[in-house]
């Protein structure tokens, strides 16, 4: 914003006001200096215009915005000592015309008090002005050096022009007072030199501070010739040098205002010496001429020989400054190239090499700056889904090649203030700055559009989801917790399956928290052997004998008592604790199993399922695992089946490749809670399914004739049409099991038939069945005296494999 007000912005009318202000006082001054055509008065008026309009301008300088503090108190310290100025010159023009005896151009001490205080704080505020190089070194011997010749050409100047005539200057009563001044004013322009040479202009503008340093020379070139008005009493030497003195002030102030946003002049294409000294030397040398040009010829000769003599050694030493400015400007070059190699060492410390786009550090850092600047940031964490399974397939170049596509499009999703980052491995991040949370959510969904679709590379069309975690920053926000937060919110995304994207929210932690309770006390349980399999059959319809039976985890926990998997089975996959605890479930189902068919015999076509998580499918060398199970327990492949939810496969990826591999072992395999989860038709194309478990909840409503009907009749018509067996679970009355047989479905599981068992139990029935005996006499008491309380049993409870 202050850059553009710097570019658009002209001189001001301060400028145009302060220079029509100064032509007036000077036609002023030329009308009235033999005679006062015009009222005293009306000279004052021009001066004090000028001086006001130099106020101003100052204060404005020292009110705009895009200038470095330093510089804008340096603009309103001088907006003070201009201001000073006025009052001083409203006291000169009550000395002048106001008092007895008037127009004199004597002045009264107040009037110089006045002065001298707007010069001191002038000088005050130059003091005061901070530079830009480091004190000491070389910088400051020249600048004395410098400094010496400026100081030494004034003072002979002084001398000559002034001083020496001081015997001229002692009719007017204004001599002291103007000797004063002019000293203060030289001394102002000297010292503004000085910073200029030495301390560079570091805050303030360059050209601002040439004006200043004008001014004040101005003023005292002024003040040295106030003698020459010494007989003309209308006018005063403050018609002449405060307007102008004034004028150069304005376009000062003016240039450092336009100069907003700038910082400073850049210094190039400056010349490789100072000036200052050789017009120090050529004043003093034209001095010397003038001087002995009265004196005679033979002084003449000598001093004209001097002066092409310093002439002489001043092209030398030009010359030689400019051969060391050629060396110096090697020295820069190579001194650029070091800049640009470390410039490039800095790059890689912060950028992933691969791809190009910011690292980890890189990301903190922006970060940690956004969150100084108090803008509002969120941080998206994204981890492609299927990365792994396409790097192991097709090689680490493809899998690099994909990397570099997806980093790119990701870029193209955001804005350039925003960062892209690359983690490691498939793990990317994005900083979005200064966005609401709608935006954010808004970017959030561009660039899992973007990544959704396929990715060309070399001659595959790669399909990589992302799942999304985002977090928004907070006041004083430490990346790492931050980034940790995005990281939680990931985690919710991914367990709700790919292409999900999650939002940051408190009870993550205290989920995070629960869980990591819940994970050491299931690894201790497991370790002290809390865990059981209870066995619930699964009955053919219509007359309820046992055909299987499903494998259920009970964790009898030594203070809260027997707790139920949908309390803990969540936190162990979390957790990742569901592996052993899986593996463990399996093998012991598998061991009952097998005891059953030793003790009872194999004529009944039973089967046992196991219910498998997501996180166990995908865990390497699963199928072995099971595998393995089958060998060290003796129980045929034929006899088991796992039971996973569409979830779990739903990803198509290495969850299906591990079903098939089950699948090809002889084992059978089932679809959980059919209906409730993605429900692709798809998947039954692409999965090896054998069995679908139509869920409860379809179950439930199927007496009333309402549209669960529809579904479960339609769920059935399927599964024949594939060849699939089809279970109808949580049936729990009498009408339900008879609803479900009259529209087709001839397996059937729930608390109507027999609620979990313990393992002896269902080996009893089954041991029945094989007995070919009735099922009502040999299976005895109802399922409530299996031991296992349970909350949801049906009033009445129902007889043990009933009808
Ligand atoms: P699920 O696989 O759908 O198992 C069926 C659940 O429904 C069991 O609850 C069972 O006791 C209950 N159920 C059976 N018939 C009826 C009925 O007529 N009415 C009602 N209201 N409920 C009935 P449970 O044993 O509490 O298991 C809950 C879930 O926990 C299971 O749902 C399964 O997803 C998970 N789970 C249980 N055991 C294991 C295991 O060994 N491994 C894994 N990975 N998950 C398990
Ligand atoms: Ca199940
Ligand atoms: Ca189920």
């Amino acid at each position: 914003m202050a850059e553009d007000r710097a570019v658009d912005a002209g001189p001001s009318p301060l400028v145009a006001g302060s220079l029509a202000v100064t032509l007036l006082s000077l036609t002023w001054l030329g009308t009235n200096w033999f005679h006062p055509w015009s009222p005293s008065l009306l000279g004052w008026v021009f001066p004090l215009l000028s001086a006001a309009i130099a106020t101003v301008a100052a204060r404005r300088a020292g009110t705009t915005v895009g200038i470095a503090p330093a510089a804008r108190r340096f603009w309103r310290t001088g907006g003070a000592a201009a201001l000073l100025i006025v009052v001083a010159l409203l006291s000169n023009a009550w000395d002048a015309v106001g008092t007895p005896g008037a127009p004199t151009q004597a002045i009264s001490g107040r009037t110089l008090g006045l002065y001298v205080a707007g010069m001191i704080v002038t000088l005050w505020a130059l003091l005061r002005l901070p530079g830009t190089a480091r004190p000491g070194g070389p910088h400051r011997g020249r600048f004395l050096l410098d400094a010496s010749a400026v100081v030494i050409t004034t003072g002979l100047l002084g001398w000559h022009v002034a001083f020496r005539n001081i015997d001229d200057w002692a009719g007017t009563a204004a001599s002291g007072a103007t000797v004063l001044s002019t000293v203060l004013l030289a001394s102002v322009a000297v010292l503004t030199l000085m910073k200029l040479a030495v301390a560079g202009v570091g805050a303030v503008d360059r050209r601002a501070l040439h004006l200043l340093a004008i001014a004040a020379a101005v003023g005292a070139a002024g003040g040295a010739a106030a003698p020459l008005m010494a007989g003309h009493p209308h006018v005063s030497d403050a018609h002449l040098t405060v307007p102008l003195t004034m004028l150069v002030f304005t376009l000062a102030a003016d240039s450092q205002r336009r100069a907003a946003g700038r910082n400073g002049t850049p210094a190039t294409g400056r010349r490789p010496f100072s000036l200052v000294p050789y017009a120090a030397v050529a004043v003093t040398d034209g001095l010397l001429l003038a001087a002995t040009a009265r004196a005679g010829d033979g002084a003449l000769v000598v001093a004209i020989g001097a002066v092409a003599l310093t002439g002489v050694v001043v092209v030398r030493q030009i010359s030689a400054a400019y051969d060391i400015a050629g060396l110096l400007r090697r020295v820069d070059a190579t001194d650029r190239e070091l800049r640009a190699v470390r410039g490039q060492l800095a790059h890689q410390a912060h950028h992933d090499e691969l791809t190009g786009l910011a690292n980890r550090r890189l990301l903190e850092e922006r970060i940690r700056q956004a969150v100084a600047d108090g803008l509002p940031a969120s941080v998206v964490l994204i981890d492609l889904d299927d990365f792994k399974a396409i790097n192991d397939r097709l090689g680490h170049v493809m899998g690099d090649a994909l990397l570099v596509i997806v980093g790119d499009r990701m870029r193209a999703c955001v804005r350039v203030e925003d960062t892209v980052a690359r983690l490691g491995g498939d793990e990317f991040a994005l900083l979005l700055v200064g966005i609401s949370a709608i935006d954010a959510d808004t970017v959030l969904r561009r660039v899992g559009t973007a990544l959704d679709e396929p990715v060309r590379v070399g001659p595959h069309d790669l399909l990589v989801g992302s799942s999304m975690g985002l977090a928004d920053a907070w006041r004083g926000a430490d990346p790492t917790e931050l980034l940790r937060r995005a990281d939680l919110a990931m985690y919710a995304a991914k367990e709700q399956g790919k292409g999900r994207q999650a939002r940051y929210e408190p009870a993550l932690d205290a989920r995070a928290a629960s869980d990591a309770q819940l994970g050491a006390d299931l690894r201790q349980a497991l370790e002290r052997g809390e865990f059981h399999l209870l066995f619930q059959p699964v009955v053919r319809l219509p007359e309820g004998r046992p055909v299987g039976a499903e494998a259920l985890v009970r964790w009898q926990h030594p203070e809260r008592g027997l707790i139920r998997p949908d309390a803990f089975i969540g936190a162990a996959e979390r957790t990742g604790l569901i592996v052993p605890l899986g593996a463990w479930i399996l093998r012991e189902a598998c061991t009952r199993a097998a005891e059953w068919l030793h003790g009872y015999g194999a004529t009944q076509p039973w089967r046992i399922s196991v219910n498998i998580s997501a996180r166990q499918l995908r865990e390497p060398g699963f199928a072995a695992h099971v595998d393995e199970a089958l060998r060290a327990t003796g129980l045929p492949a034929g006899r088991l089946m796992v039971e996973v939810t569409e979830t779990a496969v739903f990803d198509n990826g290495p969850a299906v490749e591990a079903l098939t591999q089950i699948s090809d072992l002889g084992v059978a395999v089932a679809l959980d809670d059919f209906g409730t989860g993605h429900s692709s038709l798809g998947l039954l194309r692409t999965t090896p399914v054998n069995v679908l478990k139509v869920d409860k909840s379809f179950v439930d409503g199927i007496t009333g004739g309402s549209e669960e009907v529809v579904i479960a009749s339609a769920m059935i018509r399927l599964a024949e049409g594939l060849h699939l067996g089809a279970v109808a679970e949580g049936v729990e009355t009498p009408a339900q099991a008879d609803r479900l047989h009259e529209l087709g479905y001839g397996l059937a599981q729930g608390y109507y038939f027999a609620r979990p068992l313990p393992a002896a139990r269902v080996g009893e029935l089954l041991a029945a069945e094989a007995d070919r005996q009735p099922a009502r006499h040999r299976t005895g008491p109802p399922a409530r005296r299996s031991g296992e309380p349970d909350a949801r049993a049906p009033a009445g409870s129902a007889p043990l494999l009933a009808r």
